[in-house]
Order: structure tokens, then C-alpha cells, then sequence
């Protein structure tokens, strides 16, 4: 039987990266590049996505010809706005306006909320075992329910639209059963695959799709939207904007969800601590990472990734004027920092944590990477 609808706030609260811009559309009657027989006014404006003029472009050039593919590959770093992109897709596609999408009509407003019946959002979140915990795959099961659903005309809209948030982690057997639905693509029917890591995808699976790379925006753009769109103060938007390393998404959820800046604020605690003390103290951190590492990766690599702003900020600090600096909050501190180390010493520390990221990606023993990071951090009384 069918399920219910997923939201799309099912996928680690990926709507909440739906900011971005768009405009334009069509109502298209037909998918699978048929040409569009009717003419309609696209509303390019009303579109969520902001930024991603590439891909957005590419996707009013087939919908001005009417012709749409019937598979997209969103392709981008994690909050960069393919959710929000494939939304507004689905948004055009089953829009009731004269000029859609226009964000206003039922249909619209449904998909918006995550209550539209025929757009599915299918994720790991979305997908739980019998211990009512998120499986760590996209299951086979859940595509064969997913092709039944698709099977089937659509229910209240024009299209069927199925958005597969984090394709990257549909098993084998699921990557397999797809591929099938998209080598006979129905009519009526679109699927948008999401990924931030599309080498993980069966060559197969990617080559039967339209590809559309998201980039990361430019620092400028984010504080720009974070001012006009969110009406966030200046000084906020200028920290997130730096903070987001292009990824807007992030910084919207930053202001929605204090517990970001408060980890970031712990975490550059942390960071001083380490440096400040015992090699016997930064072992303990160091075993602590490598304990929450076999439990949530993510969590450690968040850690290096802010050890490594930090310390490109104290080079920025030490050689320029400071305009490029990521934590420009705590500028002050940075440049008393910068001042106890050469440029040289800054550099390979630099070098020291991208290699511990490298190492720790390929599965080398993490303890034991994170201890010989402790050991090449310098100490507080460091002499230049
Ligand atoms: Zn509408």
C-alpha cells in the first residue's frame, strides 16, 4: 500500500535549507523531454534557490522548450540548496497558476508544507527499522515502494515528483532496482536524485540522469540574503556568512537553531584549552574524538574542519589586513595568537590537520592519528 507522503523535513531538516531563489516555469503536461505543447508564462521570481544561476539556468532552458528530463542528479556540498532547488522544481511542475510556481495556490502551498501527495521525499531519515531507528542505507524495499507509488497516476497534482535526499546512500540492490525506473521512465513521473558525493552512485545511475551542480555561493551573496531574506542584523550576517563556507543552508539554520553557534563556541574553548595545556590533557581529548568518531565521524571531522579556519585565520591575521578571516568575531584574539608562532610553524600545522583529515578518511587508525595531531600542535610558550 502506499505510505503517506514523507515530508520533506524528514531528511536531517533539509527543509530548512530551503532558501534560495528561482523564477519562471512552466506547466508542463508532459516530462520525459516531450516538447510542451501549450505555452505558459514562467514566474522565474518566485523560485527559492538563491544563487546556482548555472543550474537554474539549465532548468529554464528546458522548461521554456517544454522539455524536461525525467531524472536530475542535484549534485553540491551538504545545505548548498539542492533540497530547496528540488522543491522548487516540484513546485513548478505541479503548480495550478497561470504563471507558476507561484507559492500561493493549494499546490504549491502543500508541497511547501511537506503534505503534497504526489511529491515524495525519500531519505534515511524517512526510512526507520523496527527499533524505530534510521537504517544506514536507503533500503531496496523502500525503492520497490517508491516505483509502486510511482506506478500509479498521479494523485492531486500534474506530476508525480520523488526526491531522493542523499542518493549517495541507497544500497546496491536499491541503486540497482532504480536504475531499472530510470531506463523506462513513465510519464508523468520525475525523480531528483540529491547528493553531496555523487561518486558513490553507480556510474549506471548517474549517466541516466541530468546533472546539475550546485556550487557554494560567494561569501558576499549569503550576507546579502541573510539581511534581505531573513532580515538578520548585520553583524550576525557577516559571522554566518563566513561561518557557511558557501553553504547557505547552514547559516539559515544557524539562526534557527542556536545550538550551531553555541558548538562552535565550545568548540573554539576546546581549541584554546588544548593548546594551553598538558600533552596529558590533549591525549584525553585526543581519545575522547576517537571514541565519538566510531559513532558520529561527521561530528569529528566538524571539529578539524573549525581547527582548520582557526588557524588559517591566525595566518591571515599574521600576513594580511585580516578581511579574509573566517572567525571575525573573535579577531582580537586571533591576531594575540598569531603573534606567539612564525608563519612557517602557522603553515604546518595547517598541513598537520589536512593530513589527519586525509588519513582519518581513509580509515587509518584514528586514535592514533588524532594523538600525533596533538603532538604537532604547538604550545601556548611556543618561541617564533
Ligand atoms: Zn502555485
Amino acid at each position: 500500500m502506499q505510505n503517506p507522503p514523507q515530508s520533506p523535513f524528514d531528511k536531517g531538516g533539509a527543509r530548512s535549507n530551503y532558501y534560495e531563489t528561482i523564477s519562471n516555469s512552466v506547466a508542463l503536461s508532459f516530462l520525459s523531454v516531450k516538447p510542451c505543447l501549450t505555452l505558459t508564462c514562467y514566474n522565474m521570481s518566485m523560485w527559492r534557490v538563491i544563487g546556482q544561476k548555472r543550474a537554474v539556468g539549465l532548468l529554464e532552458h528546458s522548461l521554456a522548450k517544454g522539455q524536461v528530463a525525467h531524472a536530475y542528479l542535484l549534485v553540491g556540498p551538504p545545505h548548498v540548496g539542492k533540497m530547496t532547488l528540488a522543491l522548487d522544481i516540484a513546485e513548478v511542475l505541479n503548480c495550478t497558476a497561470s504563471a507558476p510556481p507561484c507559492g500561493d495556490c493549494p499546490s504549491c502551498q502543500r508541497i511547501a508544507a511537506g503534505s503534497h501527495a504526489d511529491v515524495q521525499v525519500i531519505a534515511l531519515g524517512s526510512n526507520v527499522n523496527g527499533e524505530g531507528k534510521a537504517h544506514a542505507e536507503i533500503s531496496i524495499d523502500r525503492i520497490r515502494e517508491m516505483q509502486h507509488v510511482a506506478s500509479l497516476p498521479p494523485f492531486e497534482g500534474k506530476s508525480k515528483v520523488f526526491i531522493i535526499a542523499g542518493a549517495e546512500y541507497l544500497s546496491l540492490e536499491a541503486a540497482n532496482c532504480l536504475l531499472k525506473t530510470l531506463e523506462e521512465p513513465a510519464a508523468k513521473v520525475i525523480f531528483l536524485l540529491l547528493t553531496a558525493n555523487e561518486r558513490l552512485l553507480p556510474g549506471t545511475v548517474v549517466s541516466r540522469c541530468q546533472r546539475l551542480e550546485l556550487a557554494p555561493l560567494p561569501v558576499a551573496e549569503i550576507e546579502t540574503a541573510l539581511q534581505e531574506r531573513w532580515g538578520m542584523p548585520l553583524e550576525k550576517a557577516r559571522l554566518l556568512a563566513r561561518l557557511a563556507h558557501g553553504c547557505l543552508g547552514w547559516a539559515v539554520s544557524a539562526t534557527l537553531d542556536d545550538r550551531l553557534l553555541q558548538a562552535r563556541t565550545e568548540r573554539l574553548a576546546k581549541l584554546g584549552e588544548i593548546i594551553d595545556d598538558s600533552y596529558e590533557t590533549r591525549f584525553g581529548y585526543a581519545a575522547q574524538l576517537a571514541a565519538q568518531f566510531g559513532d558520529n565521524r561527521e561530528a569529528v571531522f566538524e571539529v578539524l574542519d573549525l581547527w582548520l579556519d582557526w588557524w588559517r585565520d591566525l595566518l591571515l591575521a599574521k600576513i594580511s589586513n585580516g578581511d579574509m578571516i573566517t572567525n571575525i568575531d573573535i579577531t582580537d584574539s586571533l591576531k594575540e595568537r598569531a603573534a606567539l608562532y612564525s608563519v612557517a610553524r602557522i603553515r604546518s600545522m595547517i598541513g598537520s590537520i589536512q593530513s589527519a583529515r586525509e588519513q582519518l578518511k581513509l580509515n587509518a587508525n584514528h586514535r592514533l592519528v588524532l594523538e600525533v595531531l596533538m603532538l604537532d600542535m604547538p604550545g601556548q610558550k611556543e618561541v617564533k
